[in-house]
């Protein structure tokens, strides 16, 4: 298995930003959101099972997954929250075990935007938390999404605090300067994670 360098960070904080900058250096990418949609694809075990539990209506007109019904059943009944990470989860770590395996970089970048509140902290090796002032993704959120600040204050508030993600981080990457700022940071954390990978030493 190759070492794993988890990449975590609250919305709009800039995780896809970074982690492109270390995929320009050759270092391969597994993104948890990627994952997640993969293994309820059209034509998988698990969407037909998500189908067969909750009706056609949990489906598109296009077979995909209706997320917004999904979303709303679960808001309704709490319980099959739990039947559906009892569902997806084992597929998701399949998947990401047999793509760290396929990896050919010296380490991979696990990136993954719920790792905190799902307590994924201990699947890493090392813990990298992209950090922006609460302000900063705020800004960053309502422009990329053309969403207001309460609804952006909303989504900030159900994901752990800049706090919470600070104590689990190995290393931090501070993103509040430009794109352009943060690269000497990540050509220098590249370098201690090509060393960690090596050596297992700093
Ligand atoms: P999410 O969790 O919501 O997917 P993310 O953490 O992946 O977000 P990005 O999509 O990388 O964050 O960045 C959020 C927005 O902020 C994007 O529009 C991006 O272009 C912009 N952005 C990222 N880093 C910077 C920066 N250093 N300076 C200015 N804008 C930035």
């Amino acid at each position: 298995m190759p070492y794993t360098v988890a990449l975590t960070g609250g919305i709009g904080s800039g995780k896809t930003t970074i982690a492109n900058a270390f995929a320009a250096l050759g270092v391969d990418i597994i993104d948890a959101d990627v994952i997640a949609r993969e293994v309820v694809e059209p034509g998988t075990p698990a969407l037909k099972a998500i189908a067969q539990r909750h009706g056609d209506t949990i489906l598109t007109a296009e077979g995909t997954l209706y997320r917004a019904r999904l979303r709303e059943i679960i808001f309704q009944q709490p319980q099959e929250k739990n039947w559906l990470n009892q569902l997806l989860h084992p597929l998701i770590n399949a998947r990401t075990q047999q793509l760290k395996l396929l990896a050919t970089s010296p380490y991979v970048l696990w990136v993954v935007p719920l790792l905190v509140e799902n307590g994924l902290q201990h699947q890493a090796d090392r813990v990298l938390v992209v950090d922006v002032d609460t302000a900063t993704q705020l800004q960053r959120t309502q422009q990329r999404d053309g969403i207001s600040l309460s609804q952006a204050k909303n989504i900030l508030a159900a994901q752990a605090s800049r706090e919470q993600r600070r104590a689990c981080a190995d290393d931090i990457i501070d993103n509040s300067g430009t794109p352009e700022q943060v690269l000497p940071r990540v050509a220098e954390l590249h370098q201690r994670y090509l060393r960690l990978a090596a050596t297992g030493k700093d």
